[in-house]
């Protein structure tokens, strides 16, 4: 199971919460002052994927790979 954070937009707490993948836009309750309707941050899903080509940022920190083009707009 994935795990998502969320933020409570009455007493801003952010949580994280193990849901499956079809609950996900489900609403949350605050685990601090119980009030539905946390939302959920775009976050960390992808921290450990540098197998798909062209998405891997640059050493560098060019975007998109540019680096890897032979004119890197961020070095020499
Ligand atoms: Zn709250």
């Amino acid at each position: 199971m994935p795990l998502y954070e969320y933020r409570c937009s009455s007493c801003g707490a952010q949580f994280e919460q193990l849901r499956r993948m079809q609950d996900a836009g489900a609403p949350v309750t605050c685990p601090k002052c119980q009030a539905p309707g946390a939302e959920r941050l775009l976050s960390t899903i992808s921290s450990h994927s540098g197998a798909s080509a062209g998405q891997a940022e640059s050493p560098c920190g060019a975007p998109g790979g540019a680096c890897g083009s032979g004119r890197c707009p961020y070095q020499g």
